[in-house]
């Protein structure tokens, strides 16, 4: 095998982790705005969009935004404006308000909490599906009783418990701002996510399974709700013959020639999430026999969109890794590995992984921002916990052990071969 390694010459071109998939139907649509002349934040496409999105995910209203960070920004608002009235001149909706939030997520998922000036409190991640853990939620809302709102994210695109997460939620009377912005096209137990919140988004940033470029998706079934969130994307227009203003506004409306990207490519959404099957299965078929697992999700209840298809390498074959706040080592050792080894063996074979997303109560911005884990612990946890080998911050060992894979769906199956090739050199 170490033979083989060194015969492997690197990939002529790149492997991408996940780069957008064109198929020429997006021109179509793009050159229509140009012929029609809708070179604006309005148009067919915006329309055409929007209809199509609500239609697929089932949610009766979409408004077409300018990126998925801003769907959850006015998401987040307006659960903040519903729950706590309209707030103060140059306040936030959170003011004074604490937020449940996933933990190991992308930061856009939590940092519309800090714009709203709320303060998030993150909820550890549990290992089925490495989504918001209700165990963890459970014990939050035993710490904090007085919390009313939950921002919950689905990790590459593998639906979180969102069910027991809803149960909770309702217990306590809180709304939920769901986070699909990877997970366009998964359903758990045959409903698609972006259902499940009082407010959704999705992205169609370059990388995700469907993508504009840019733009993103605020999903809702009240007619009211999208209407308010129309309006404060356009800069929250009173009727009125002159720019007459009420309440604050934003820039955050979809241009048309970013919708007519997206209009052509949403049709090709099954055929994207079948090839990123694929290659999680092509994975979990040629890393039988290492000390490996892939990404988890429930069998049961969900059909991810396979997004990424990610690793986690096994507590005993890890070998040394420690990371600094930017710069990480390893001690290469025989037959074991670890994220840095193999991330860095993909590089030099110019084939692009990427760590998992690193925990926001581990982030240098969030370090004063309350944790809480499934034993109702948080920062600080006691070694007695770890010395009787209970869960204790099970995002943290992710993030540890765990790595995405390149996922892109015009790799093919030759060169994923190559990939599992080079993974499994790095545990001999
Ligand atoms: C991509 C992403 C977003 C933000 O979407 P943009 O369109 O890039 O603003 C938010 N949350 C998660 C989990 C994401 O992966």
């Amino acid at each position: 095998m170490f033979v083989k390694k060194n015969i492997i010459k690197p990939f002529e071109n790149k492997i991408w982790l996940s780069s957008p998939t064109m198929h020429g139907d997006e021109q179509k649509w793009v050159n229509d705005a140009f012929e029609k002349n809708w070179i604006t934040t309005a148009g067919e496409n915006v329309n055409e969009v929007e209809r199509l999105v609500a239609e697929y995910t089932g949610v009766k209203y979409a408004v077409a935004l300018s990126c998925g960070t801003a769907s959850l920004h006015l998401a987040t608002k307006l659960a903040g404006e519903k729950l706590y009235g309209q707030p103060k001149p140059n306040c936030g909706t959170l003011q004074g308000h604490k937020v449940f939030c996933s933990d190991m997520t992308f930061d856009a998922t939590v940092n519309p909490v800090a714009y709203e000036d709320g303060e998030a409190v993150f909820i550890d991640t549990e290992p089925q599906t490495w989504n918001m853990c209700p165990k963890a939620l459970e014990k939050a809302f035993e710490i904090y009783p007085d919390v009313k709102l939950v921002v919950v994210a689905h990790l590459y695109g593998i639906p979180g418990k969102i069910d027991e997460i809803r149960k909770i939620c309702d217990k306590h009377g809180a709304l939920i701002v769901e986070d699909a912005a990877e997970s366009f096209g998964a359903k758990y137990k045959g409903r698609e996510t972006g259902s499940f919140g009082d407010y959704c988004a999705i992205s169609f940033n370059g990388n995700k399974i469907i993508t504009g470029s840019s733009g993103g998706m605020f999903l809702t079934n009240s007619k009211d709700d999208a209407d308010k969130i129309r309006k404060w994307s356009t800069q929250s227009r009173e009727d009125a013959p002159w720019y007459q203003h009420e309440e604050i506004g934003y820039n955050y409306r979809m241009s048309n020639i970013i919708a007519g990207v997206v209009r052509g490519q949403i049709k090709y959404i099954d055929e994207h999430i079948a090839q990123k099957k694929a290659i999680y299965e092509r994975y979990r078929e040629g890393f039988k026999g290492l000390p490996v697992t892939m990404n988890p999700f429930d069998e049961k209840n969900s059909e991810p969109n396979y997004w990424l298809s990610c690793l986690l390498i096994n507590k005993e074959a890890m070998c040394r890794q420690v990371r600094s706040e930017n710069e990480p080592m390893y001690i290469p050792e025989h037959g074991k590995s670890c994220p840095t080894e193999i991330l860095d063996t993909l590089l030099k074979y110019n084939a692009e992984g990427r760590p998992i997303w690193k925990p926001m109560h581990m982030q240098p911005i969030y370090r004063m921002n309350g944790f809480v884990t499934a034993n109702g612990n948080g920062r600080g946890q006691s070694n007695a916990y770890i010395d009787r080998g209970e869960a204790v911050d099970i995002g943290a060992d992710i993030f540890e052990r765990g790595l995405c894979l390149p996922s892109d769906n015009k790799m093919t199956a030759e060169q994923q071969d190559i990939i599992i090739e080079l993974i499994r050199s790095c545990f001999e």
